[in-house]
C-alpha cells in the first residue's frame, strides 16, 4: 500500500477525534523517525514525552521480545515477577510506600481521584468530597480527569462533569488559601505545567499547597504523567523542592512506548484501600513492566539525568538565542528537556515548516511551540533542530 491509499484507510476507518500530518510514519532509530516515502525526521515530540530511550532502543526491545516469548499476558488475578519487580523500583525510588498500575496517564489520574474520595470517606466526614485544581492545567480526557482538565473546548461538549471541583490561578497562593477549604479531599497539580504551555510550578506554590493540604486535612497530588520520570532532569520533578505529595500519577515515558500508567501513595492513602476497590484486566502485565523495569533503570541513572540537564540546558540557551533574533517570541522556559517558545502568533504554521524541513516538534495551546525529545538526545542533534526552528521562524 502507498502513502495515500494508507491515509485513505485511515480516513475513512479510524474515528476523527486527531488532527494528523500528512505523512506515515513507519520506523524509527534513535532520534529519527522515517515516513513511508523514506523521509527522516528528528523527533524532537518523542511520541509526546513518551519514548525517553528513543526509537527502536536494543534495549527495551530486547526486553520486550525476551519477556514476550515467556509470559505476555495472566490478569492481575496473578502474581508475575516483571511486576513485582517494577512496582520495588519505582516504591524504592520516591516518597511512596504502595504502587497501583493502570494503562495511561488519565487513568492514572482517575485512580487518584477514587483513591482520595476514599482516603476522605473512611478518615474524615462526608461531606469532604472536592477536588482542587489550577488553570492550565492538564491531567487527562476520562470524566473525572477531564473535570479537573480547565478547557471549555475539552469540557463543555461532555457536561454535566464530575461535580465538587474548585480552580485555582497557578502559582498563586492566595488564590490557592481561597479554594482549598474544608470540604476538599485533594488539591491536585502538575509540577511543571506540559500541555498548558510548559510552565514551571514555583518552589513556594509547591510548599504553599502542601501546607494548605496538612491545615485542610487534605491529600496533595502530583501529576508527574509529563514531567516525571527524567524529563526535566531529575527522577521527579518535584525533587528540588523540599515538598513531597500524598499521591503521585505517572505514565508517559515508563514503558517505553508500551501504555502504562502507575499511581504512587504513602502508607496512609494505601491503607484505606482493599481487594475490589479498584482494578485494571490489563494494568502492568509483565511485557510492559518489563519495558519499564528497562526504561526506569536506564533513566534513573544519575549520570543519565546529569546529561538530561546539560542537554536541556544547551537546548534553552539555543532557543534563548532565538528570541533574541524573532520579535514574536515572548519567552523561553523550562527545565531539562521539556521547552516551550512562548510567542505572540499561532505556532501551528511554525509546527508545519519544522516537520517539512525533517523536525517534528509540538503545540503546548495555540501559542507554545513544545519541545521534548527523547531524553538520549545528543547536542548535535539540538544544533540541526535549531537551525530548522530558526528557518521556520524566519519564513513564518
Ligand atoms: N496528566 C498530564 C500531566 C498529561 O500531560 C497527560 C497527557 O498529556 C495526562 C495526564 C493524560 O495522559 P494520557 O494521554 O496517557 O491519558
Amino acid at each position: 500500500m502507498n502513502t495515500e491509499q494508507i491515509k485513505a484507510l485511515d480516513e475513512r476507518y479510524v474515528l476523527h477525534t486527531y488532527g494528523r500530518t500528512p505523512f506515515v510514519l513507519e520506523r524509527g532509530e534513535g532520534m529519527y523517525v522515517y515516513d513511508t516515502e523514506g523521509k527522516a525526521y528528528l523527533d524532537f515530540v518523542a511520541g509526546i514525552a513518551v519514548n525517553a530511550l528513543g526509537h527502536a532502543d536494543p534495549g527495551v526491545a530486547g526486553a520486550i521480545a525476551d519477556q514476550a516469548s515467556q509470559l505476555i499476558h495472566v490478569s492481575n488475578l496473578y502474581h508475575t515477577i516483571p511486576q513485582a519487580e517494577l512496582a520495588e523500583m519505582l516504591v524504592e525510588s520516591s516518597f511512596a510506600d504502595k504502587v497501583f498500575f493502570c494503562n495511561s496517564g488519565t487513568e492514572s489520574v482517575e485512580a487518584a481521584i477514587k483513591f482520595a474520595r476514599k482516603w476522605a470517606k473512611v478518615t474524615g466526614d462526608v461531606a469532604r468530597t472536592e477536588f482542587v485544581a489550577f488553570t492550565e492545567a492538564f491531567h487527562g480526557r476520562t470524566m473525572g480527569s477531564l473535570a479537573l482538565t480547565p478547557r471549555p473546548h475539552y469540557q463543555d461538549p461532555f457536561r454535566p462533569l464530575m461535580p465538587g471541583v474548585k480552580f485555582a490561578a497557578f502559582n498563586e497562593l492566595e488564590a490557592a488559601a481561597e479554594a482549598i477549604d474544608a470540604n476538599t479531599c485533594a488539591c491536585i497539580v502538575e509540577p511543571l505545567q506540559g500541555e498548558g504551555g510548559v510552565n514551571p510550578a514555583t518552589e513556594s506554590f509547591l510548599k504553599a499547597l502542601r501546607d494548605l493540604c496538612d491545615e485542610q486535612n487534605a491529600l496533595l497530588i502530583f501529576d508527574e504523567v509529563q514531567c516525571g520520570l527524567g524529563r526535566t532532569g531529575t527522577l521527579w520533578a518535584h525533587e528540588p523542592f523540599d515538598v513531597t505529595p500524598d499521591i503521585m500519577t505517572l505514565a508517559k515515558p515508563l514503558g517505553g512506548g508500551l501504555p502504562i500508567g502507575a499511581t504512587l501513595m504513602t502508607q496512609e492513602v494505601a491503607d484505606v484501600m482493599a481487594p475490589g476497590d479498584h482494578a485494571s484486566t490489563f494494568a502492568a502485565n509483565p511485557v510492559v513492566c518489563a519495558a519499564a523495569k528497562e526504561v526506569f533503570a536506564r533513566i534513573s541513572d544519575p549520570a543519565f539525568l546529569e546529561r538530561v540537564r546539560s542537554v536541556g540546558d544547551y537546548l534553552l540557551n539555543k532557543l534563548l538565542m532565538l528570541q533574541e533574533k524573532y520579535d514574536v517570541i515572548q519567552e523561553v522556559r523550562g527545565r531539562g528537556l521539556i521547552v516551550g517558545v512562548q510567542t505572540d502568533i499561532d505556532v501551528g504554521p511554525i509546527v508545519d515548516a519544522c516537520y517539512e524541513e525533517g523536525l517534528l516538534t509540538v503545540k503546548a495551546g495555540d501559542n507554545v511551540l513544545r519541545m521534548v525529545p527523547p531524553l538520549i538526545v545528543e547536542k548535535e542533534h539540538v544544533d540541526e533542530a535549531i537551525e530548522i526552528v530558526d528557518e521556520a521562524f524566519a519564513t513564518i
